[in-house]
């Protein structure tokens, strides 16, 4: 398409072919289309931000039966530490199938190559459905392409001939299925295909409930276990189907489809997956195919040359993308430059170096993100990191937010994201907003017996710029109510977490918050319970008993608002006049936010031994322990909700 339209901007003609071995779609209401294809790519249809900017400069609208999903949220998870990331408000991400598979779609039609086939042949392209078995050069030294369409064989003289075959054929051609690549390496002398590696593709069927909740969300699991060496499989919710992409040493090796299977089924019964992907699934295809991770011997001759996955990949990420960034220069290359080889070593090639030079910061980056994700220890500190800069840095200088977004979206250069890993500040912040934060947080979890066998934990923090508005919220719900505000709210506190569940789950479990079988928030030395009235109702009491003695005290609900809010008051004890509320946000089907805001002074006691106790306690009052108790137990009551863990 870049060809055509560029060609035409300079006013030349070029008559382009396009030989594509998927067959197009038996369907009897797209009979007038040109390219409504069979088959699939093996490939997760993950657009990246920077594809979906190349679709815009281009005008390729996509239609909305090709996208399958608007991605809203990344979800990187190692170890049992889940961080979330959401998509940047001026970036976009989609997932489309890049054919008409997997079997029993009812959307077999909205497909992206299709859809692509078509613009390039309203373009003016031809496109012949044919499957090319040998190339060659004619008597005059121009390109011969040798297909067959099923009916006959036939073959084209060309002046140029562009290979972009992709690497999911690779294996035949080297197990002599083909002549394919034979013959590419007599026309390109020293051609060899890149160095790949194995990774297994599924689509999976999953219940209605648990696909609608996971609308708008990618995961990127880090992760599997002793026995299953994972890193960088992605889980992406579609319109119908989850499809599945496993990546990692356990999986380098697996061969045939029974081995497959036998993978996949451990990999959805992993403990930490299995909480993403409860089940029952159905799988309803599952393949085999490869990854590039090196670059070709060498991708071009007098009048031909190979684009795309043959010729080279962005490492474990966008390459689609990266697919085009070589389409791009070769046909820059073609109109600008020559056709001959000169010509192409010259412009094309250092494209495809480009690329393949950038993996090798890709290959630092994506060890030192497996190193950090697949250690328990590390993966913490990374987490509490992010955690920590989330509520005090405004986005732009979210660090390590962005190195991880760029990593997960494929959104910059492995060699930017490697410069922004070692930069001092980044490793400031890990030391001091993750090592640090993290040790002391340990100690604390220790005193409070907060376990986190078989839990997830979530970034529970508020966005820095996301606290003002939503404290204004919470302080006007607090005037509404009648409550007064404390004076100089010594202490203020907000979290927030995302439930996949209906609000009137979570506004029932909130009511057993002074029940003996409430399932969160039992740190050690409080003790909660409700001493009057009903759960949820106005007036209903409940007592925190903290030892030591002196720092118990008694909660009131003062405003409970029917699967919305729940205030309660603090009657006596050091926070007195002190305020918390619930709040339940719908996000979506099936899909709520609960965020938790706490505000109190520390109270200056009555007596003169309390007012002495009080002081001290002021001083010294460590609020981060609040932060600490209520991250553990908003995890604990989302897997509590998320999989009826609690018993
Ligand atoms: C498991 C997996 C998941 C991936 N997920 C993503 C992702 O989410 N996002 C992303 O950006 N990249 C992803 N990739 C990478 C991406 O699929 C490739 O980088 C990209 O498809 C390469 O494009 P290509 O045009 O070179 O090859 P392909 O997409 O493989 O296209 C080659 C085309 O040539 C046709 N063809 C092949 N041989 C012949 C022949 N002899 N005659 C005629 N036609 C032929 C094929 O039918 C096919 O249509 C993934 C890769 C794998 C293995």
């Amino acid at each position: 398409m870049n060809l055509l339209r560029k060609a035409r901007e300079t006013g030349r003609t070029i008559d382009l072919v396009i030989i594509e071995r998927k067959r197009h779609l038996n369907i009897s209401d797209t009979a007038g289309s040109t390219a409504l294809l069979d088959g699939c790519n093996c490939c997760a249809g993950g657009l990246s931000p920077r594809m979906c900017d190349i679709l815009d400069d281009m005008q390729l609208d996509l239609p909305e039966e090709v996208i399958q999903s608007r991605v809203t949220s990344i979800t990187v998870q190692g170890h049992w530490k889940n961080v979330e990331i959401a998509v940047p408000p001026e970036r976009r991400m989609l997932s489309v199938f890049r054919g008409s598979k997997p079997a029993g779609r009812s959307d077999r039609t909205g497909s992206f190559d299709a859809f692509l086939l078509e613009k390039a042949v309203k373009d003016g392209a031809v496109l012949i459905t044919g499957d090319v078995h040998e190339v060659g050069y004619s008597d005059t030294a121009r390109p011969l392409v040798h297909y067959d369409t099923g009916a006959e064989k036939k073959t084209i003289e060309a002046d140029f001939l562009v290979i972009a075959t992709g690497v999911s054929h690779v294996a035949a051609m080297r197990n002599h299925e083909s002549d394919l690549l034979g013959s590419l390496q007599v026309m390109i002398p020293g051609f060899t295909p890149p160095s790949l590696r194995g990774a297994i593709i599924c689509e999976l069927r999953v219940p209605e409930q648990t696909l609608a909740q996971m609308q708008g969300e990618v995961y990127f699991i880090q992760y599997g276990s002793a026995d299953l060496r994972l890193e960088m499989c992605s889980i992406i919710p579609k319109t119908e189907f989850v499809t599945v992409v496993l990546i990692g040493p356990g999986i380098d090796r697996i061969e045939g489809h029974v081995e497959r299977f036998e993978v996949v089924d451990r990999f959805l019964a992993l403990p930490h997956v299995r909480k993403l992907l409860p089940g029952p699934h159905r799988l309803s295809c599952t393949c085999g195919p490869h990854m590039v991770t090196g670059v070709a011997g060498t991708a071009f001759a007098d009048r031909v040359a190979v684009i795309g996955d043959l010729a080279t990949s962005r490492l474990n990420k966008d390459g689609i993308y990266s697919a085009y960034e070589t389409s791009r220069a070769l046909a820059n290359t073609l109109l600008t430059q020559g056709t001959d080889r000169l010509s192409l070593r010259r412009a094309y090639w250092p494209g495809v170096k480009a690329i393949s030079r950038d993996n090798l910061f890709g290959r630092v980056v994506f060890l030192l993100h497996r190193i950090t994700f697949s250690t328990p220890f590390l993966s913490r500190v990374l987490y509490q990191a992010i955690f920590t800069e989330r509520k005090t840095k405004t986005s732009p200088h979210r660090r390590l937010e962005r190195i991880l977004w760029s990593i997960a979206s494929g959104d910059a250069s492995y060699r930017y994201i490697l410069r922004l890993m070692l930069h001092p500040s980044t490793i400031w912040s890990i030391a001091i907003g993750g090592l640090m934060v993290t040790i002391r947080n340990y100690l604390a979890e220790l005193l409070f017996g907060l376990k986190w066998r078989n839990l997830g934990r979530h970034t529970t923090g508020v966005y820095r710029e996301q606290f003002g508005s939503k404290r204004r919220q919470f302080i006007n719900l607090i005037l509404q109510t009648g409550l007064g505000l404390p004076k100089r709210r010594d202490i203020e506190k907000m979290y927030t977490i995302k439930i996949k569940a209906p609000g009137d789950i979570i506004f029932e479990r909130l009511g057993r918050f002074g029940n003996e079988d409430r399932g969160y928030f039992r740190p050690r030395f409080v003790d909660v319970r409700r001493v009057r009235g009903e759960p949820n109702r106005e007036g209903s009491i409940i007592r925190y008993s903290v030892t030591p003695g002196f720092l118990s005290f008694n909660l009131m609900l003062e405003r409970s608002t029917e699967h919305q809010h729940l205030v309660y008051r603090v009657l006596d004890g050091f926070a007195q006049g002190g305020v918390l509320i619930f709040e339940i946000e719908p996000l979506g089907k099936g899909k709520c936010g609960l965020s938790i805001y706490v505000t109190f002074d520390l109270s200056n006691g009555t007596g003169p031994l309390s007012r002495f106790t009080l002081s001290i306690f002021r001083v010294l009052f460590p609020a981060f322990l609040h932060d600490v108790v209520w991250n553990h137990s908003l995890c604990q009551l989302k897997d509590c909700i998320e999989n009826q863990t609690c018993s």
